[in-house]
């Protein structure tokens, strides 16, 4: 009988070993899984503050065209430097 306890626990320790392995390939697949969403969410927040707008080269040109938007469209823009081109860009959210 007291011979039996000691595999006992080394095939315990063992079991524990491996589930903590086990645990830390799903820590490892999470982490990436949430890097690459990061990164999704980084892409769809360029395409929607830059890649999908107009692009001026300068703040005049910008203004010029907010001004534009003013008096043909109605529409109040505010323009803003881009972080992601260096450009500028209009938005009709206020800040
Ligand atoms: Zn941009």
């Amino acid at each position: 009988m007291a011979s039996k306890k000691p595999s006992a626990n080394k095939k315990k320790v063992a079991q524990f070993k491996s589930s903590i392995a086990d645990f830390g390939d799903i820590f490892e697949s999470e982490s990436s899984r949430i890097e690459e969403i990061a990164e999704e969410r980084k892409s769809a927040l360029r395409n929607k503050a830059c890649d999908s707008k107009n692009r001026y080269a300068t703040r005049k040109e910008a203004e010029e065209a907010a001004a534009w938007c003013a008096v043909e469209r109605n529409r109040n823009l505010r323009i803003y430097r881009c972080k992601y081109c260096g450009g500028w860009h209009l938005t009709s959210k206020s800040q």
